[in-house]
């Protein structure tokens, strides 16, 4: 299995990333059905880092096209998002008439149950039907930090297959490994990352920074590529739980493989990533996050910073909320509310899934 890492000054030079794992033909046949999964998560354009790049989407699309696939492209933004609102906005809205390929709305298609035998934490899992009627699956997402995963890459990519709120289940159930046993059954034949402007920061997946990285990466191992953008921004593959997990259960290796291109050191460039969940739990205790909590406003105040709020382990910078109320739609377990035009989280309730964080607009939530 093979990676290819390449310094691209543009969307078109995917093509020179798949050629170098042998070109498409490697992964489509003629007349299969082919479905490209970019990310397209929230009404942000390429250039915030949250999604792909629409004409680096495109020419994969084509170079599956010239192999005599059948493609079309196909995804569900974070819930509640709609697509109707968040793929105009991300720059998709003429994506069919522009380049030729059909662009699906998998809220709206038809859902399908499907079992995930041997799934660690999820059983069965909702899925839009194109994606269980594809021949092969072609993963596009974009190199970014995720405030809860770490990193959002190509396992992470897949959540958009199921659609709606159904994707709220991966969530409850534990999303690191939730993650993983999605993947076990909804294969990426090949993978291409958009590097050339990735996110950073804690507020990852949606209101993190931009990173202009001029960077793509393709393989045909979705464990080996993530493994390889892990490295690329600077974090070791082996400490991201969903990487890790998916390399333990078979779906692909961390090391060993043969990376094609400019290489991973030629690249690299650190990303200020999210302190791993695990790191706040088990380094400040309860006590010491209670008195801090306290003392916080009083010292937003003094130093003239917003002021915040914490609820159990999510955080609120009030004055960059707008009172959407997004947050309590995208609650799976309604734990949060309006109070005048601040949301109040309840924080035993609050399961510390942060899909509350991850579909506010403005990066007013994120870890406490
Ligand atoms: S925290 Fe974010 S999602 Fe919630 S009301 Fe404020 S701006 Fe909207
Ligand atoms: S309030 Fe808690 S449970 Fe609800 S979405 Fe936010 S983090 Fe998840």
């Amino acid at each position: 299995m093979t990676v290819a890492v390449i310094r691209a000054e543009g969307p078109r030079e995917a093509r020179r990333a798949i050629e170098l794992l042998g070109g498409m033909g490697r992964f489509v046949s003629p007349g299969e059905k082919v479905l490209v999964k970019p990310n397209i998560c929230a009404a942000k354009t390429s250039e915030s880092g949250a999604v792909t790049d629409p004409e680096l989407v495109a020419e994969v699309c084509c170079m599956a096209a010239e192999e005599g696939g059948e493609v079309v492209v196909g995804e569900s933004p974070i819930h509640p998002f709609r697509s109707s609102r968040v793929f105009p906005r991300a720059g998709y809205g003429d994506f069919q008439e522009r380049y030729g390929f059909p662009l699906l709305d998998l809220d709206a298609a038809e859902k399908v149950e499907i079992r995930i035998p041997g799934g660690m934490v999820v059983r069965e899992e909702v899925v839009a039907r194109p994606v269980l009627e594809c021949d092969a699956l072609i993963n596009v997402p974009v190199m970014k930090t995720h405030l809860q995963t770490v990193v959002s890459l190509g396992l992470k990519n897949l959540k958009g297959v199921v659609p709606t709120r159904d994707k709220l289940i991966i969530h409850l159930r534990g999303l690191d490994q939730g993650i993983v046993d999605l993947n076990t059954v909804i294969r990426s034949r090949l993978v291409v990352v958009d590097g050339l402007v990735g996110m950073e920061g804690a507020l990852g997946p949606t209101n993190g920074r931009p990173v202009r990285l001029g960077v793509i990466v393709a393989g045909d191992n979705v464990v080996e590529v993530d493994a390889t953008c892990a490295r690329i921004m600077g974090a070791d593959p082996r400490e991201i739980p969903h990487i890790r997990l998916a390399a333990e259960r078979g779906l692909g290796r961390l090391e060993g493989y043969e990376v094609l291109g400019d290489g991973v050191e030629a690249v690299r460039r650190e990303f200020e990533l999210p302190a791993r969940p695990d790191l706040n739990r088990f380094m400040i205790s309860g006590i010491l996050l209670r008195i801090y909590d306290l003392i916080r406003r009083p010292l937003d105040r003094l130093l003239g910073r917003s002021p915040t709020f914490r609820f159990g382990e999510v955080r609120l910078e009030a004055e960059r909320c707008d009172g959407c109320r997004i947050c309590v739609r995208a609650c799976p377990v309604e734990a949060v509310s309006m109070e005048g035009n601040l949301p109040r989280i309840d924080a035993r309730s609050c399961i510390a899934c942060f899909c509350c964080a991850e579909a506010c607009p403005r990066g007013a939530l994120s870890r406490a």
